[in-house]
């Protein structure tokens, strides 16, 4: 007998870069979401975002002319790599398909968020998340002060947070870059609501 012994793939796996990181910006409120058309447009008009970079699963655009005008670089030499054909990172922009309801997005930079009342870590944060994804409406009781939240209303620093609608740059390491204040006037004109931005790291 010959009974098929499945060959062992010769495929190995594939090689993880480590990511650098995304800029995410996304409204203040998380149960927001602008129209996105118009939003885009907009940051086009002003240089932010630039041609398509066309993907059927999402949109994704090169940086635009007024990209590094409506960004802060911490480091004194900015080098943007804008060329996607080159090996490795480069800057683009992306926006993820709106959620239908607020959504955690985080990174391997994530770190347990702070009760606003008492600051109380809330250390088992992972554990909670799968409930949050398909609980939409969850509320979370601070271990230290007794008092329930929704996830959204923890301190989630620069490193993690709630949303319906993401706008992410890539790549960004945390903290590297900071939006200018006329990119939030751009975007809150644009949308006609507040916006916040954070890092996070694959
Ligand atoms: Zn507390």
């Amino acid at each position: 007998m010959t009974a098929g012994v499945a060959p062992r793939s010769a495929a190995s796996a594939p090689v993880a870069a480590s990511h650098t990181g995304r800029l995410v910006l996304t409204p203040a409120d998380p149960h927001v979401i602008p129209q996105v058309g118009l939003l885009i447009e907009m940051l086009a008009d002003k240089g932010f975002v630039g041609e398509s970079l066309g993907t059927s699963e999402e949109q994704a655009y090169r940086i635009g002319p007024g990209f590094l005008s409506l960004m802060t670089f911490a480091g004194c030499a900015v080098r943007i790599q804008s060329d996607p054909d080159r090996q490795g990172g480069f800057c683009h922009i992306r926006v993820l398909p709106a959620r239908e309801h607020p959504s955690l997005l985080v990174g391997r930079n994530t770190r347990a968020p702070r009760c606003v009342g008492c600051r109380a870590r809330l250390v088992d944060w992972r554990e909670h998340t799968a409930h949050w994804a398909s609980h939409p409406h969850a509320g979370v009781t601070c271990p230290q002060c007794g008092e329930t939240r929704p996830p959204w209303l923890w301190d989630w620093k620069e490193q993690g947070g709630f949303g319906r609608l993401f706008i992410l740059v890539e790549e960004i390491f945390p903290s590297e870059a900071t939006p200018a204040p006329a990119l939030f006037d751009l975007l809150i004109r644009a949308s006609g609501t507040g916006w916040r931005h954070f890092y996070v790291q694959d």
